[in-house]
């Protein structure tokens, strides 16, 4: 006796698995300087996929190492740029030290780097473009880490990593390498020159996902066409998370245009605003946080430190936020 099975049947058991998928969440938690805090160094981002892997956005100076407890496990680490608020050319020495608007990371990763010290501590995949995996490759090699545990997304290609599609698009930004990584006769050379290392242009990154959701995470940059032609053209982002800082990227009203005309997600997560964006959990008044949020149509989530978010597949926020 053969076994046939109804194609409605199937159809029917295909819609109910995408279902299920898109009602799962990807959990965002921000690791900043102070718990329940937005301040000044914060850029540091873990996604969880609903299939339990935990990327590691720009850790930069906020994460204290690989040790730090906030993280637990980190399977892919990815890092937008080599500057030192992202890479991280320190870290600091507790959460809480100093103030808000102006954090203590006293603590030097020169010449490892933050986000490599954490790589190497958690086995951690390092997802990176342009012509950053050499450097990273190298690092991890000179720490005793394996170089094939670097991968290259470089631009309008994609990896995937536990589930999680991972490409770059272009950040109009600068990258250099400070020679403080190079270190050295060359690296003194080029610092009494004034001269800093090549690894490509910056970038930003567009992750897939497995329940579905498309996340933009901009980066320092300033406005690209490629946030309306790729961004939202191809990807179809639906969460943003963009940097609001102002002078060396985008700031409040620039960063609500990529939002408002060029992306149009269905909602954003405020970062790199280089300020105390907020106070006891609440929004300063006159800050470009606050600004941000005013010139903004869509909901802007507020990264507190340790404060978990939950978005759906369409990047609505549906707990935390
Ligand atoms: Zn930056």
């Amino acid at each position: 006796m053969t076994h046939r099975f109804s194609p409605i049947a199937l159809l029917g058991a295909a819609a109910l698995l995408s279902t299920a998928a898109l009602a799962q969440t990807v959990k965002v938690t921000p690791l900043g300087g102070f718990d329940g805090e937005f301040c000044a160094q914060d850029r540091a981002l873990v996604f969880e996929d609903p299939n339990g892997t935990r990327v590691l956005y720009d850790p930069g100076r906020t994460v204290m190492g690989g040790s730090d407890p906030r993280l637990g496990k980190i399977d892919i680490v990815l890092v937008t740029h080599t500057h030192g608020d992202h890479l991280g050319n320190a870290h600091t020495k507790a959460i809480g030290a100093g103030t808000c608007a102006a954090p203590d990371f006293s603590v030097s990763d020169i010449p490892n780097s933050n986000a490599v010290n954490i790589a190497l501590a958690k086995k951690s995949t390092i997802v990176v473009g342009s012509d950053m995996p050499q450097f990273f490759q190298a690092k991890l090699k000179a720490l005793g880490g394996d170089p094939a545990n670097v991968k290259l997304a470089r631009f309008g290609g994609s990896v995937t990593v536990g589930g999680v599609k991972i490409a770059t698009v272009h950040a109009l930004h600068s990258n250099g390498l400070d020679p403080d990584y190079i270190g050295g006769d060359l690296g003194a050379a080029m610092k009494a020159a004034g001269i800093w290392g090549d690894v490509g242009l910056a970038t930003g990154y567009v992750l897939k996902f497995s329940n579905g959701l498309v996340a933009y995470l901009s980066g320092d940059t300033g406005h690209t066409a490629d946030q309306e032609d790729i961004v939202r053209g191809y990807y179809h982002a639906k969460l943003v998370v963009m940097n609001i800082g102002d002078g060396f990227s985008t700031g409040p009203a620039e960063a609500a245009y990529v939002i408002n005309d060029l992306v149009k997600p269905n909602s954003v997560i405020a970062s790199h605003a280089n300020e105390a964006g907020t106070e006891g959990g609440k929004v300063r008044a006159g800050t470009k946080t606050e600004a941000f949020i005013k010139a903004t149509h869509v909901p802007v989530h507020v990264p507190l430190s340790g404060k978990t978010m939950e978005f759906d597949a369409n990047g609505k926020c549906t707990s935390g936020c």
